[in-house]
């Protein structure tokens, strides 16, 4: 059984699936270290499942922005024993912005008792979801970004391949886990049940690593998108990104090509939340990153943008709505735009970040405001502006000052 896809075809399955019986079981493959050590104990300790290989189906979603090394280990490691005991590992991932619940914009990498690689790259990855959008994974509340790349190909995908029939949703929820566990329990229906193998097994984050490591010989990385910014939300998690990137200043770079893009449009918007990455990677001496960043920055096309923000409150005791419009004014190299943007109307400051912007209208302390200014960016960001944007900036604009 083996049917592998390149990037760009934009189907959900191969041409057989309809042939195949639907699998009873179901595991969510995120390529890190909790479902790795539950499949590779499945696969090496028959005792600790209830099912017939045969009968299980292993699904990843690619956000297409994981470390290369993850990759690289699950190719080594896992590939081998996928084909060794010829269990169905089905890879997918976003082609475009938008999926359905009916599967488009959702490609099928590869579906095969046979796997030899990994499309970690993916077809449309999230970063690119983010620098059209000028922004970043927002680390507050849900992780939409993780719903949006991952949640929104699998809940189609794994419909599809279960066929409407009754079916067990593994996830590897460690041990201590137990209310994300409760919470994912929720999307239970008569046809899907979830299981947590881990939670069953009694297995912390510790009891996979040593698995894991017993039998591959490597402490298994987390999976995450390089940038992600979970990830570096303490002095911990920013140390072993740091010391990832020192291996594959590829990550890194593209990490902070994500985050200038971002800060350019919205000075705030940082991947760390006490300021930028970049002055991290900068004080570690990461100098490979940073010079594949500035040489990656200097070789985009840039433009000048307009960039118009607006708070507007909508009645007394009300949380402030915040609107954004963004657009291209010129677009040419790095030197030539940042020439452009001198001559824009506004007075040109660089701020901490080292980003020039002409501001027009300075946001205000407390809402409402309104701010307008002009910045050279990488010419990546899609102009966009939510609709009534133009009435509401005129609203508020109108009562303030020019600067
Ligand atoms: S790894 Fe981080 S950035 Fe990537 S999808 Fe998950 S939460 Fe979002």
């Amino acid at each position: 059984m083996s049917t592998q896809t390149h990037h760009g075809q934009a189907s959900l399955f191969g041409a057989d699936t309809s042939t195949r019986r639907h699998p009873r079981h179901v595991l969510s493959y995120g390529l890190g270290l909790d479902s790795t050590a539950v499949l590779l104990r499945w696969l090496t300790d028959p005792a600790s499942r209830d099912f017939d290989l045969a009968d299980l189906v292993v699904v990843t979603a690619m956000t297409g922005d994981e470390f290369a090394s993850t990759g690289a280990d699950v190719e080594r490691y896992v590939l081998p024993e996928l084909r060794r005991h010829r269990v169905r590992f089905v890879q997918a991932g976003r082609n475009q912005l938008l999926t359905t619940a009916a599967g488009e914009g959702i490609t099928t990498f590869s579906d095969t008792t046979e796997p030899t690689r990994l499309f970690a790259e993916g077809a449309y990855a999230l970063s690119t979801e983010m620098l059209t959008a000028g922004t970043l994974p927002q680390r507050g509340g849900v992780r939409k970004c993780s719903a949006r790349a991952k949640g929104a190909v699998l809940d189609p995908v794994i419909a599809r391949l279960t066929g409407g029939q009754p079916h067990q949703h593994y996830v590897g929820f460690e041990s201590d886990e137990r209310g994300r566990a409760d919470r994912d329990a929720a999307y239970n229906t008569p046809i899907r049940t979830g299981r947590y193998p881990l939670i069953e097994w009694g297995w912390t984050r510790a009891d996979c690593d040593s698995f894991v490591y017993e039998l591959t010989g490597r402490h298994w990385s987390k999976s995450a998108c390089t940038y992600c910014p979970f990830a570096i939300s303490s002095a911990r998690g920013v140390q072993s990104t740091l010391q990832r990137y020192a291996t594959e200043p590829a990550a890194g770079a593209l990490a902070l090509f994500v985050e200038h893009v971002a800060t350019c449009i919205n000075e705030m918007q940082t991947l760390r939340p006490t300021g930028r990455l970049y002055d991290d990677v900068a004080a570690a001496g990461l100098t490979d990153v940073l010079d594949l960043f500035h040489r990656r920055l200097n070789d985009t096309e840039h433009g000048v943008y307009e960039v118009r923000r607006v708070a507007k409150v909508r009645g007394a005791g009300t949380k402030a709505v915040i609107a954004r419009s963004v657009r291209l004014l010129d677009r040419g190299s790095r030197a030539e735009m940042a020439a452009a943007l001198a001559a824009m109307p506004g007075h040109l400051r660089t701020g901490g970040d080292g980003i020039a912007r002409s501001v027009v209208l300075a946001r205000g302390e407390s809402p409402p405001w309104a701010e307008r200014f002009y910045v050279a960016c990488p010419a990546v960001v899609a102009d966009k502006a939510r609709p009534h944007f133009e009435r509401w900036f005129a609203e508020v604009a109108g009562d303030v000052a020019l600067f």
